[in-house]
């Protein structure tokens, strides 16, 4: 393989892949897609944990530009076929030869004077690209904040998203830290095989019914039809977008209508009076994300399960000692207790012009503009970057504008002979400056700890409106808030 490319993007998951299928499309053939692991997939390589699915309906979870569209055989995609839907988009787009497997990259450096970037693995490999594509996702990194202890457990204990399929659960006493879309998934699945089950919680989350079910004969038949897909997919999109006022701090008819929802389904599925009272959040709905599932109340309706609200302190050879001093016995230990969200960078070095640290700029939080371009950063896109999360609608919604946009970049660079594009600093500040102040009113603003905020309530991971906004606002790349850089030291 050529170590020089037009574009290398970072990361193989449904992200990286998409841009990739959008390249291709465009009869763009000069990129790699460098993958850490030994296989594609990203999120749905990785979380393979019971019960995985997407909390999106399938049809929606689907990017549009694909002519082939996947023959989805429920409501809500589970993670294998999923995961089967992107192996197969790969082979149609002729994916498969651009990937390069356990390229761990460590550094991305741009070479000033040669008008590149200089892409480095752990393994030692170096690749020069004139674009680099940042596809490495937000949510990749298990965190076990706030629980010390771990190695000195006696049994089993393992991350959601590093599910050891090895571990048999039959028969044993196991806990699941966590109660957030990852947790209230695994729980209903493994209720019935293990002999008790108890609950972590630290806070209560709103649900929201699911209602999943699989297609009938008859459905698939109608969703062959592309334009009955197609029908399908506005229909859900449509009705995700007048969600977008759940999103927000002050009352308004939906959110008004969520709270119902909400109350009526724990209300409905959970008799016990005291018991619903330590599901009820104490937070403003949408500040942490609104769980779309219907089977784990009926889980924790069970005489094996137990919810746990007191407060853990430390993990302990036996299993979990909360903070009032009981020591809880566990044969298992499954933490689903999220990612590291907020550095978006990992362990990843990424410098810029004059030696700029991309970390440095990041330090009081990620930002960057339209989640995209980062000043200083020439050639540098993200794709579902800062801001870029919601939690009304389908990232994929996002990941096509961001597409857009950076095939928009290639154009205006080429139409003005530019060896690069570099995001003005005052239209980087400005954007932000209005972001954040937009976010201010949202939901996610309010006072609960979510992955979405960092410690000082600064939002780095949500955007603040509707998809509608966000294809607004990327439709038409703004030539004046870029700097074209004509020679790589000019
Ligand atoms: P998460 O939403 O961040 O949930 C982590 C859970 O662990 C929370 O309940 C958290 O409590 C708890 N926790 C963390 N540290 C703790 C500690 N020290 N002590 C006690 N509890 C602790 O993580 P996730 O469930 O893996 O989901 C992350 C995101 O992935 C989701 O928001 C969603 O965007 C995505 N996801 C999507 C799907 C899907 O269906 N598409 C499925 C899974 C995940 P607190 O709430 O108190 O912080």
């Amino acid at each position: 393989m050529s170590d020089e490319y037009k574009v290398a993007i970072l990361g193989a998951g449904i992200g990286g892949l998409g841009m990739a299928a959008r390249l291709r499309m465009e009869g763009e053939t000069s990129f790699v897609i460098l993958e850490k692991a030994d296989a594609i997939g990203g999120t749905w390589r990785e979380n393979t944990y019971p019960g995985a699915a997407c909390d999106v309906q399938s049809h929606l979870y689907w990017y549009a530009f694909d002519d082939e569209q996947p023959n989805w055989s429920r409501l809500y995609g589970q993670q294998p076929e999923i995961r089967a839907n992107i192996d197969s988009f790969v082979e149609r787009h002729g994916l498969a030869e651009h990937i390069r497997l356990d390229a761990e990259v460590s550094r991305a450096t741009w070479d000033d004077a040669g008008g590149a970037w200089v892409i480095e693995t752990v393994s030692g490999e170096q690749i020069r690209a004139e674009l680099f594509i940042g596809a490495w996702g937000q949510l990749n990194r298990p965190s076990f904040k706030g629980i010390p202890g771990r190695e000195s457990f006696r049994g089993e204990a393992f991350h959601s998203a590093q599910w050891r399929h090895d571990v048999d659960l039959t028969g044993k006493r196991v806990a699941v830290v966590g109660n957030g879309a990852s947790a209230v998934q695994i729980v209903p699945e493994i209720a019935e095989q293990v002999a008790s089950l108890t609950v972590f919680q630290r806070s209560a989350n709103y649900h929201v019914p699911r209602m999943d079910r699989p297609y009938d004969p008859e459905e698939l038949r109608t969703f062959s039809d592309p334009a009955r897909l197609r029908e399908s997919r506005e229909a859900f999109y449509a009705e995700h977008e007048s969600w977008v006022g759940a999103m927000q701090l002050e009352s308004n008819p939906v959110l008004d209508e969520f709270y119902r929802i909400a109350r009526e389904l724990l209300d409905t599925q959970v008799p016990d009076p005291v018991l619903r009272e330590k599901l009820w959040p104490d937070y403003p709905l949408g500040c942490k994300r609104v769980l779309v599932a219907d089977t784990y109340y009926p889980a924790l309706m069970r005489d094996d399960v137990e919810l746990v609200t007191d407060r853990i302190a430390e993990v302990v050879p036996e299993g979990i000692r909360t903070q009032d001093g009981t020591v809880h016995e566990f044969d298992v230990v499954v933490f689903a207790t999220g990612f590291e969200t907020l550095s978006f960078l990992g362990s990843l070095e990424i410098t810029g012009r004059d030696g700029r640290s991309l970390r440095d700029i990041w330090q009081d939080g990620a930002h960057a503009y339209l989640g995209i371009t980062v000043n200083g950063f020439p050639n540098f896109f993200l794709l579902y970057g800062p801001n870029t999360n919601l939690g009304h609608n389908s990232i994929i919604l996002m990941l096509e504008c961001q597409y857009d946009y950076v095939l928009q970049a290639l154009r205006a660079r080429e139409a003005h002979s530019a060896v690069a594009l570099d995001v003005r600093a005052d239209a980087m500040q400005r954007y932000n400056d209005q972001l954040q102040e937009q976010l201010r009113s949202t939901a996610f603003a309010g006072g609960c700890n979510s992955w979405y905020k960092t410690a000082e309530g600064h939002i780095t991971n949500n955007w603040s409106g509707s998809v509608d906004d966000y294809r607004q606002a990327t439709r038409q790349l703004q030539v004046e808030d870029y700097e074209m850089l004509q020679s790589a030291t000019a």
